[in-house]
């Protein structure tokens, strides 16, 4: 029976969601093959969460060097090569690559290196035009930024192209307020490059908590970086130097060398072929599944950013790995809890959050508590470098049970993951007060909040 078709699965896309959901089901002895139109790894790997990291821990050395000083260090003719870090680090992103080809070929799936499409009933068209089928098609086909049109915004880059740029930019203009946008615009500016934000509302990184949103645009403006709120982009044109100008409405125009959309990304679903078998989309063009990644055609799937629930690796290969177990082995089908899913933004210094924010909690709770630390670390306190962090613990205040932490400051997205566990386990402030803190640390404010 399941040689009627070519493969028992064949899998759209070879990202974080792709490759997980195509290992796990091989390994339960399915018969795969994944498409991968671009480069195997996906988004996260290859231009995403690993490079983007990667120039994080680069451009940290900026302060660190500095800092060092306080600390008894000479540093002579420090100087900073963005081609030797861009390069270095697409060396590693070619390493990883590597890596996740290793793993689908160890596991028998078949990878074809071009782009898929759905052409019919359990049927896919590739690009070279060999038409294959499957019994189930999996699509984690994975979202891309979304662009904004006005005159002359072909000028403006995305964060795809940010880890390719021929040189560091003097001046960066980033249109956004996300994550990616402040996260782009504190690596440029530890650089050196002078940045700027453009928003077109005056809040920066939307579902986090109010106070640490209102902390990291304080620091990030003592860092240089500058705001314009309730700004929109009018037009761009080229300088004859080659540099662009920018008109603004709401702001005055700016000169800068490098315009970067980071105003969100939309789910990949264009050309897919899912008209041509009646895949239901949402408003957003992204794919509609149940709590099984389930679409409305029985023997599709769909996983990761492409379904638009929570745009993050680690959902992305949860989602991915109860697909390849609810499908293709002996467990009852399970879905993927979406609750209380930790996170973090890799700003300067970084946010981490898990649960529900103050604002959250007092509409949906009512009767809360909020602890607050708001202190200095203490290697900032020694380097003489201003810059507070703030924690945030909030506790239902009938039961004790803790329902959120927020943290902005060195190492939160360190220190979250631990205390993650902890809120999704449910536990309350007094099990936290009952651990020992370890001395001298900054995640002991955690256990310290009074
Ligand atoms: P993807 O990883 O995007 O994979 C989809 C793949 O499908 C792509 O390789 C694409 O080329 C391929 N494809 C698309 N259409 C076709 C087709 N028709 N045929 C063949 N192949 C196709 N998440 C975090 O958790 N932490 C972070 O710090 C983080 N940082 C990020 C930083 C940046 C700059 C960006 C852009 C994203 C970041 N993310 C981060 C988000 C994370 O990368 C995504 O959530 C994750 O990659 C989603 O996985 P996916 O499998 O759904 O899709």
């Amino acid at each position: 029976m399941a040689d009627q078709y070519d493969f028992d699965l064949f899998t759209i896309g070879a990202g974080s969601g792709g490759v997980r959901a195509s290992r796990v089901s091989a390994a339960h002895g399915a018969r795969v093959a994944v498409a991968e139109e671009y480069r195997v790894g996906g988004t996260c790997v290859i231009r995403g969460c690993v490079p983007k990291k990667m120039l994080v821990y680069g451009a940290h050395f900026a302060e660190d060097l500095e800092d060092a000083q306080q600390f008894g260090w000479t540093i002579e003719g420090k100087s900073f090569d963005w081609v030797k870090l861009r390069d270095h680090v697409q060396t590693d992103i070619d390493r990883l690559e590597g890596l996740y080809g290793e793993t689908l070929g160890n596991h028998g799936v078949e990878v074809f290196r071009e782009r898929a499409e759905i052409t019919g009933p359990h049927e896919i068209t590739l690009a070279s035009g060999k038409v294959v089928t499957a019994k189930y098609i999996l699509v984690a086909t994975g979202a891309q930024p979304q662009r904004l049109e006005f005159p002359g915004s072909e000028h403006a880059i995305t964060s795809n192209e940010a880890f390719h740029l021929d040189a560091l930019p003097k001046r960066v203009m980033i249109a956004g307020g996300g994550y990616i946008a402040n996260e782009f615009a504190g690596i440029f500016n530890e650089f050196g490059s002078k940045v700027c934000i453009v928003n077109r509302s005056d809040q920066l990184l939307r579902g986090y908590d109010e106070s640490l949103r209102d902390r990291l645009l304080q620091i990030s403006m003592m860092k240089g970086i500058n705001f314009h709120f309730n700004t929109t982009f009018k037009s761009i044109t080229k300088n004859d130097d080659g540099s662009l100008h920018v008109e603004l409405d709401g702001d005055d125009d700016q000169d800068v060398d490098v315009v970067m959309f980071a105003t969100g990304r939309s789910p990949n679903t264009g050309g897919l072929g899912l008209e041509n078998v009646g895949v239901e989309l949402g408003d957003k063009g992204e794919i509609k599944v149940d709590e099984f990644s389930q679409t409305n055609v029985d023997y599709i799937y769909a996983v990761g950013d492409v379904t638009d629930r929570v745009q993050l690796t680690p959902v992305a290969i949860r989602e991915g790995q109860a697909f390849a177990d609810s499908v293709f082995s002996d467990v009852e089908p399970y879905g993927v809890d979406h609750s209380c899913i930790a996170s973090a933004v890799f700003s300067h210094p970084p946010i981490a959050a898990v649960g529900m924010t103050e604002g959250e909690a007092r509409n949906k709770i009512g009767n809360i508590k909020v602890y607050t630390s708001d202190f200095r670390a203490m290697k900032n306190v020694v380097a003489g470098r201003n810059e507070r962090s703030l924690y945030k613990m909030i506790t239902n205040a009938a039961t004790d049970q803790v329902v959120g932490i927020h943290m902005i400051g060195p190492e939160s997205a360190e220190i979250m993951q631990a205390a993650a566990v902890a809120v999704k386990a449910g536990l309350t402030k007094a099990d936290f007060d009952a651990t020992t803190a370890i001395h001298p640390t900054l995640a002991e404010e955690l256990v310290l909040f009074k």
